[in-house]
């Protein structure tokens, strides 16, 4: 399974990503989780995109394309992956299916997890996420067993930088203007499937498997 994970910031894609990557047995490959991780090991790739990261701003395209293209070529990409945050606007979609085109392989499918506007800022202002494993939670709507605590691998989860009031709004800007249009992208392609990402995890979770086991347009 070649997947491409798409919905606006807070929609889902990271909690959603951890259930398919068990299901499925491929890599997750988060562009936000490289960009954290060398921001947390203060790289020099990680301290230039803080700047961008913290404005609520895409990191620009030549490094995040570079990036992902290293990432698709590791082995343990070559019975899939999921990838998660890219592209992100209509050129990194355009050198994601040269870089595939190279790699002699095409996307089974682009899952977008479809949320109101009006909820993904709620849900991204309360998501706490554990820096360990990168499992995704809610202060209301998705609580860990125990407070602050991850559920999964037991360490303190945190609230991300960028999950702020402050940032939200040029985030939910630079999706709608740059990301959005891509769903049309791949609806061109053939490969667009659509889930209601609002509801309980579990039900969403299996209206994926449901969607993904269809067969495209
Ligand atoms: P995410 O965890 O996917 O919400 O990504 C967090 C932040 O990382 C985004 O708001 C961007 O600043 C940056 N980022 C992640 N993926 C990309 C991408 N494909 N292109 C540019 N910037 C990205």
């Amino acid at each position: 399974m070649r997947l491409l994970l798409m919905g606006a910031p807070g929609a889902g894609k990271g909690t959603q990503a951890v259930f398919i990557k068990n299901a499925y047995n491929i890599p997750h490959i988060s562009t936000g989780d490289m960009f954290r991780s060398a921001i947390k090991n203060a790289t020099p790739l990680g301290i230039m995109a803080k700047s961008y990261i913290d404005k609520g701003l895409l990191v620009p395209d030549s490094v995040t394309i570079g990036l992902v293209k290293e990432r698709l070529s590791e082995a343990d990409c070559i019975g899939g992956f999921i990838l998660d945050g890219f592209p992100r606007n209509l050129f990194q979609a355009e050198e994601l299916d040269k870089i595939l085109a190279e790699l002699g392989v095409k996307l089974d499918a682009c899952l977008n997890i479809d949320v109101d506007q009006k909820v993904l800022t709620d849900r991204i202002v309360g998501r706490r996420v554990c820096p360990k494993c990168g499992a995704s939670f809610h202060i209301e709507n998705l609580k860990p067993q125990v407070e602050g605590i991850c559920d999964y691998c037991g360490a303190e989860l945190i609230q991300r930088k960028d999950d702020t009031l402050e940032t939200v709004t040029p985030r939910l800007e630079v999706y709608n203007t740059s990301t959005a249009p891509l769903l049309d992208y791949y609806k061109k392609q053939g490969i667009l499937k659509c889930v209601d990402g609002e509801g309980e995890v579990e039900q969403i979770f299996a209206n994926i498997l449901k969607a993904l086991g269809e067969k495209n347009d």
